[in-house]
């Protein structure tokens, strides 16, 4: 496993209003959390400067995606610097401003469903460690990619992308979130998880640095709950999660350990 600390991400999507947000935040704040866990939520875009506002500040926060460059300034009537006229889009200047720390790239649903490609996705990354916005950068075969053996392709393939574009990788961690198993209830066992995280690692050693492979941590998402954490989290280099659907429920009543 990673010489880093558990991570724990919870991604509540396009989901929740001001009065499920505001509850949600009482539960995190309410909740007892372990000292040598990193803990981040990820609200939707609309409800980021809410939950900076009342959200303990234990729990950092990450948005669900970024613009790929420099957002505008405006300063009075004026318009500083070349950025600012993309519609729609949200800059990693606006999110840091917003008390932003982190940012989830390449998520299955933003590669499959709104179809971003691998060097977009790359060039994402880059601009926002270089603007000191921290990655959580997934990766994950689709279904049909996992029967035809190409499971370790598709997740090297993706990987390069970012490391073909990444300035450094001190401030990334991988998520390996299968997406057969994403949103599906049908999580991976602990070993199909634990054997593709030996592989990126692998993968890290080989093509970025020693060093990177064994400080990185690469987390698992995918149907993760409170009864099958304690399982997948056994596994050497399963390093964290990057949690969905039960992230949008009360921390504070989920076990963790595994269901008997
Ligand atoms: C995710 O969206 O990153 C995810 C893992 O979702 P779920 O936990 O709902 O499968």
């Amino acid at each position: 496993g990673s010489s880093g600390k558990f991570f724990v991400g919870g991604n509540w999507k396009c989901n929740g209003t001001t009065a499920s947000i505001s509850k949600l935040v009482s539960d995190l704040n309410e909740a007892k959390v372990e000292a040598d866990v990193d803990v981040v939520v990820a609200p939707p875009f609309v409800y980021i400067d809410q939950v900076k506002k009342t959200l303990t500040d234990r729990v950092e926060i990450s948005s669900q995606n970024s613009w790929v460059g420099k957002g505008g300034a405006f300063t009075g009537e004026i318009r500083v610097g070349k950025g600012g006229a993309f519609t729609g889009e949200i800059s990693v200047e606006q999110l840091k401003d917003v008390g932003c720390t982190w940012v989830i790239l390449g998520h299955s649903e933003r590669r499959h469903v709104i179809g971003e490609d691998d060097q977009f996705i790359g060039k994402k990354a880059a601009y926002a460690l270089t603007e000191n916005l921290k990655v959580i950068a997934c990766i994950g075969e689709k279904l049909e990619e996992r029967e035809a053996g190409k499971t370790f392709d598709v997740c090297f393939q993706q990987l390069k992308a970012y490391a073909d574009n990444v300035p450094s990788w001190d401030n990334i961690v991988v998520a390996y979130e299968p997406v057969w198993a994403i949103g599906t209830g049908k999580v991976a066992t602990p070993e199909q998880a634990q054997e593709v995280h030996v592989a990126i690692r692998d993968w890290l050693k080989k093509n970025v640095s020693a060093e990177v492979a064994s400080k990185t941590r690469i987390i698992y998402g995918g149907s993760v709950n409170g009864g099958n954490c304690a399982e997948l989290a056994k596994k050497e280099d399963i390093d964290g999660f990057l949690v969905g659907g039960a992230s949008l429920k009360n921390p504070t009543q989920q076990t963790l350990q595994p269901k008997s």
